[in-house]
């Protein structure tokens, strides 16, 4: 298990519900797409570290920063002697290696994560030096998708492709390595200088009156959702979900896209959309979260 979990990060989920709510913008659509794939690898490569039995600390996702140098760790590993450092890379298709640079096949230079992952060893090393930490670090670039191939790729360079991966989570898993409280501390430390950033001020313009209301299916993000009972059923995919959970799903997609508006049982109604009574809402409100007003409802969740 790791140390520290990822999460989708919150530029993806909000792209998504914009994507699927409104007409984006082509190069809003590419970046929603291009986000959502390097998500889906880095989860492709937790699934593989899950898997490591030899003694270990797996940080998912560590935001940090350094003389004011914003840097993001894909994911790193503390083993006895050293830290891992891994960069992960979900691209697809034929590119190729020339004089340092990666490219296309169509010749578009692309950013070269061999450089992302310097600056990224870099700053993680200031960083433990800053809190009086010294332990080497070993970092690597992960191809992690089959279908990605490059032309040309450059010998004696940090790079791990996919059909490496095998043998090198092998590797990783033979060397000797015992933990103690000081390599704790040094992962709770890192953990405790992580910041979450919101996404706020990279998105499209969007807002509440265009967006296209109604619940969406929690499997494929389908509208053709109907009630049934207790029960909503996507007519897409055959997925069932309770009631609550949908209601749920639905003010916390509202909160994330809006963290100002105040949540009331009509609002949640006409997002929700499919529901005819506003009963069943008011319920699942009254349940799940706080009064905080007339009819407003807090965003703390009563479980939490
Ligand atoms: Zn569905």
């Amino acid at each position: 298990m790791s140390f520290k979990s990822r999460s989708e990060p919150a530029e993806v989920t909000i792209l998504r519900s914009l994507n699927n709510r409104m007409i984006l913008a082509e190069k809003d659509k590419k970046r929603y797409y291009t986000l959502e794939k390097g998500y889906e690898g880095e989860l492709m490569f937790d699934a593989l570290t899950e898997k490591l039995q030899s003694h270990s600390l797996i940080l998912n996702d560590l935001r940090l920063e350094s003389n004011k140098s914003k840097f993001q760790l894909d994911s790193s590993i503390v083993f006895q002697a050293k830290i891992n450092l891994f960069e992960v890379k979900n691209y697809e298709g034929d590119y190729y290696y020339e004089n340092g640079k990666f490219y296309t096949l169509f010749k578009k230079e692309i950013q070269n994560p061999l450089h992302q992952l310097e600056r990224e060893e870099t700053l993680l090393r200031e960083v433990l030096h800053n809190i009086g930490i010294k332990i080497p670090i070993e970092s690597y670039v992960v191809f992690i998708n089959p279908a990605f191939f490059l032309y040309q790729a450059p010998l004696n360079k940090p790079i791990i492709y996919s059909n490496q991966l095998p043998l090198f989570m092998k590797n990783l898993n033979m060397q000797p390595s015992n933990l103690n409280t000081w390599h704790m501390k040094l992962a709770e430390k890192l953990v405790s200088l992580h910041q979450t950033e919101l996404p706020y001020d990279r998105l499209p313009p969007y807002e509440y009156g265009r967006l296209r209301k109604g619940t969406t299916c929690k499997r494929c993000n389908s509208f053709s959702v109907s009630v049934k009972g207790y029960k909503i059923v996507c007519g897409t995919c055959g997925c069932e979900e309770e009631v609550a959970s949908a209601v749920i799903r639905g003010v916390e997609e509202i909160n994330l896209l809006f963290p100002n508006i105040k949540i009331t049982t009509n609002l949640v109604h006409e997002w929700c959309k499919i529901f005819e009574s506003k009963k069943a809402i008011r319920r699942v409100l009254k349940q799940n979260y706080c009064f905080v007003g007339r009819k407003e409802f807090g965003f703390t969740h009563l479980n939490d």
